[in-house]
């Protein structure tokens, strides 16, 4: 297979396509603020790698000439395909260092291409990594499998990118596993439809990754992870095809979906699936409210959580993070919206600042109630109401929020640790877990890196029983030192949320960084569970090997970001 062959080039050290940055304002503003942070008038930085700069060891495997259309050793998509996106991803970018890149890639174009890979993998010992946007933060596609498999080659399911069916009557699409959330939604339009899930991470993320890691999108109650919008699913496994049925629910037995839901690409890989849609929203309602502090915020949240008006958007952010995003204006903001296909939502408003009311809130923009509208706004489709507000504090940290992800090549090579952590913890133990986290981290900052760090919390999602907590920091190391002392900031961050109450992941998986903290909080006898489950589809344990569990028949131990 040619280098590329035609494929749109994804930057292999930073987010999105390349020519895709910070705008030049976006950058002027957060070097100003790195360097008021510091006391310095300008910050050193170490320019983007070039390809050429990295020594890749030589693949370990020949592609056999049956698969050879399929498969590539051009060093650019092996490295496209060492890392994903997490700091230490970048930062082992920006110090040119990615000794394990896969040996080879594959782009299969069916499913019969990716049952062909997996019987040839297995025959030759080799781990298969499957890879769909790549925009793991832990650790969840790096082809880092030791000594223990003969090579390497990650699985991209890009050219998996089409909605096959629609089920108008159901509500339901068939769509494969590669397609972007662009254009998924693009070719969803084209019915009057959408599945509305739209993680940060949307532009470049997959159905079938958001499926593997069971990702959180843009509902904040109700369908809040893409699990309960999967009717039914296809995966190909070295034991063969695990295809389920198409029902609107079924009591029968454990749910063979749920199984799939979360695997990681360790059960097998997804090829397609059934997804529950529905009509795109035509009434929106929404409001900015603020609140003197965080914790009266949450109180007011969780009233609103608990009054089964499940709002779309119920976004508590504190501060400081508000502050930053340049939605500023003292105190807490909570971000409140409402959309139906269906009915207009005044009511629902109404009783809801009624709520927050009650609870100090006052409302700071865009309580206009409801709007009847066409489409719903995403990736520069923003809808009528969406450009209405766009000035309003709710409409700024939006806004913010989709940018932030391209300012990360801006501070690693400045010796910036920014990094998020997240979480979901019962009501009732919130405020321990909360005030716990603060004061951790607090601490950690100082000692690891003898400095003061930037911590910041919102919910992201809010369940009537309890929120789901995420935190983002910053905190000065150097280029240098700032991996090594990542590591340590991160241990104390898992730490943290687990011995506090919380899981180790709402919404980011587990992957390599994560699977200490989850096997912590898993029981080993559901850990054993899982691995024979494991025995049975993927007998010799070549599926992203050292992803959340250890296969049984081979060691890989720590490896990736974690591992010294
Ligand atoms: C800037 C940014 C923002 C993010 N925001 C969110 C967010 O809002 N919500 C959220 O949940 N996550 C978020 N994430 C994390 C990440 O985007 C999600 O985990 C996403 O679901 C991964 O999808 P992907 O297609 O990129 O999968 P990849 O990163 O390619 O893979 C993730 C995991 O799934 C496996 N996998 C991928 N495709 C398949 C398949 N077809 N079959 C079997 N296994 C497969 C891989 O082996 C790997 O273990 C964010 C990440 C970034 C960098």
């Amino acid at each position: 297979m040619t280098a590329d062959a035609g494929l749109p080039r994804r930057k292999f050290w930073g987010w999105g396509l390349e020519g895709e940055a910070a705008t030049r304002e976006e950058r002027d503003r957060l070097l100003s603020a790195l360097c008021l942070e510091l006391g310095v008038s300008e910050l050193q930085a170490v320019p983007p790698p070039r390809v050429e700069e990295f020594s890749l060891p030589a693949p370990r495997l020949r592609a056999p000439a049956t698969l050879a259309p399929i498969l590539t050793d051009d060093p650019r998509q092996r490295l496209v395909h060492a890392y994903g996106k997490s700091l230490p991803d970048s930062v082992r970018m920006f110090r040119r260092h990615a000794p394990a890149p896969p040996d080879l890639v594959a782009f299969p174009r069916d499913e019969s291409d990716v049952a062909a890979l997996l019987e040839w993998l297995d025959g030759e010992s080799a781990a298969a990594i499957p890879f769909g946007g790549g925009s793991s933060v832990c650790g969840g596609v790096e082809p880092a499998v030791g000594e223990a498999y003969a090579a390497a080659v990650s699985v991209d399911l890009e050219r998996l990118d089409r909605v096959l069916e629609v089920d108008a009557a159901s509500l339901a699409a068939r769509i494969q596993a590669g397609t972007r959330g662009p254009a998924l939604e693009a070719q969803l339009k084209e019915h009057g439809l959408t599945l509305r899930h739209f993680p940060q991470s949307f532009e470049h993320s997959t159905l079938g990754g958001w499926i593997a890691t069971r990702s959180g999108g843009h509902f904040a109650t109700l369908a809040t992870h893409i699990d309960d919008l999967v009717e039914s699913l296809r995966a190909v496994t070295p034991s063969g095809v695990l295809e389920t049925r198409r029902l609107p629910a079924s009591g029968a037995g454990p749910s063979p979906e749920r199984l799939l839901l979360g695997s990681e690409g360790t059960l097998g890989v997804i090829t397609e699936a059934w997804m529950r849609v529905r009509r795109r929203p035509r009434f929106r309602a929404g409001a900015s409210v603020r609140f003197a502090g965080f914790s009266r915020g949450a109180d007011a949240v969780r009233a609103l959580a608990q009054s089964e008006l499940y709002p779309a958007n119920c976004r508590l952010i504190d501060a400081e993070e508000a502050e930053a995003a340049g939605a500023g204006g003292g105190g807490a903001l909570l971000v409140l919206g409402f959309e139906s296909a269906d009915h207009p939502l005044e009511p629902w408003l109404q009783r809801a600042l009624e709520i927050v009311r009650d609870f100090g809130g006052s409302i700071a923009g865009g309580s206009g109630g409801s709007s009847a509208e066409a489409g719903g706004g995403r990736s520069g489709q923003s809808s009528s109401s969406e450009r209405s507000t766009r000035e309003d504090a709710a409409g700024a940290w939006r806004r913010a929020f989709l940018r932030a992800p391209y300012f990360r090549e801006l501070l690693t090579p400045r010796g910036v640790i920014s990094d998020t952590f997240e979480t979901a913890v019962t009501w009732s133990g919130f405020e321990t877990l909360y005030q716990g986290v603060l004061e951790r981290m607090d601490r950690a900052f100082r000692e690891i890196t003898g400095r003061p760090g930037r911590l910041t919390c919102r919910f992201t999602h809010v369940y009537p029983d309890g929120p789901a907590p995420y935190f983002s920091f910053r905190v000065h190391s150097t280029l240098d030192a700032m991996l090594e002392q990542w590591r340590e900031i991160k241990a104390a961050a898992n730490e943290a949320v687990v011995s506090l109450g919380g899981t180790i992941t709402h919404h980011h998986a587990v992957g390599r960084d994560h699977r200490p903290g989850w096997e912590q909080e898993r029981s080993p006898l559901f850990g054993e569970a899982l691995r024979a489950a494991k025995a049975a589809l993927d007998p010799h344990g070549i599926l992203n090997p050292g992803v959340l569990i250890e296969p049984s028949d081979r060691s890989v131990g720590v490896t990736g970001a974690l591992a010294p």
